[in-house]
């Protein structure tokens, strides 16, 4: 009752348990971070992560100093801004690879200048530590809520359309290997697959475009790996005038995909929370930086690491996850349009 709920809340505010007010970065040395991020077509770079990791590496490091760059899904400029920041003197390269085999480059002349790298949210071998999330359950959260869905409307077949993520991202093999894992025993049919270039949205667009005229008939639902990917496609099915629209998977939490899913043209996305991820990274910075230990949960391929937990969001849950979380309003996705 009301009752309840005001205390839970004045608890909430009057806790005694106070360790968040260490911030601040007291016996921090400071120096220069450089986080390096791989693209900007995808909103939770510039969006979440960015700011995020932005405001973390303040309440942990005052007199730290924030090196940033976006590469813009392009493998070549992120070596080159990753050089620049070693040049620059960056203590620590906070590193989310567009690909991560050829960062491995970069780690090597990393570490030859004594500076560690964290791999953030794709991994490289090599990396000192590593942030992420459990990216195979992500791909069977996406492929699961479709089937399940699919079930629940009453089909047991027909043909589904595989988007996945760019071939050089380490974590879009794991999506893949999970949503398989899921799909592949279903008793629905792989009709046609794609690995989509730099997770390119418009890629995705125009492949789905093509694949249309010969598996549309049959058509019951599309995994995509993210949201982006899952624009592209539903772009793509509206223009060919399919109609229902078939349930569409989902990735990132990205505005314009939870308020499709309000409308009922997406599916369900996951929810990955940026803000432990970035907070895990510039603690992580921040401790190696001062050559100390960084915390980790566990190891990763021999790296000490923080694996986090995907959510899968539907409608059901929207308020439960990243209206709770303080991502979005409600007004931020009801916009009377
Ligand atoms: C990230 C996803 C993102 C995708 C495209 C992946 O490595 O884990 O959150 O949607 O890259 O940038």
């Amino acid at each position: 009752g009301i009752a309840v709920s005001a205390l839970a809340l004045s608890l909430v505010a009057c806790g005694s348990d106070d360790k968040s007010d260490t911030a601040g970065g007291g016996d921090s040395k400071g120096g220069k971070i450089a986080l390096l991020l791989p693209e900007s077509k995808t909103t939770r770079y510039e969006a979440l992560d960015r700011p995020l990791f932005t405001e973390a590496l303040k309440a942990e490091c005052a007199s730290c100093e924030l090196i940033y760059s976006n590469a813009d899904q392009d493998a070549a400029k992120q070596q080159t801004q990753a050089e620049a920041a070693l040049t620059q003197g960056a203590k620590v390269l906070v590193l989310d690879p567009v690909d991560g085999k050829a960062a491995a480059g970069v780690v090597a002349s990393a570490k030859a200048q004594n500076v560690p790298v964290i791999a953030y949210d794709r991994f490289i071998e090599g990396a000192n530590y590593y942030v992420s999330f459990e990216n195979e359950a992500v791909g069977k959260l996406q492929a699961q809520t479709l089937v399940d869905a699919l079930k629940a409307a009453g089909k047991t077949s027909g043909n589904i359309a595989e988007i996945n993520g760019s071939p050089t991202d380490p974590n879009a093999a794991d999506f893949k290997k999970g949503a398989h894992s899921v799909l592949d025993s279903s008793g629905f049919k792989i009709a046609a697959e794609f690995d989509t270039p730099d997770w390119s949205p418009d890629k995705a667009q125009s492949w789905m475009e093509g694949q249309l005229s010969a598996i549309k008939s049959g058509l019951v639902g599309v995994y995509a790996a993210n949201d982006g990917t899952a624009g592209g496609a539903i772009a793509a099915l509206k223009g060919g005038g399919v109609k229902p629209l078939p349930p569409v998977t989902g990735q990132d939490s990205e505005l314009a995909a939870i308020q499709r899913i309000v409308s009922g043209d997406q599916l369900m996305t996951i929810y990955k929370a940026v803000k432990p991820q970035a907070t895990a990274a510039a603690k992580a910075a921040v401790a190696l930086a001062n050559g100390g230990k960084a915390e980790s949960t566990g190891d990763f391929k021999g790296v000490p690491a923080t694996i986090l937990d995907p959510i899968a969001v539907t409608k059901a849950n929207i308020n439960d996850t990243v209206v709770k979380d303080g991502i979005y309003k409600v007004s931020d996705i009801c916009t009377a349009s």
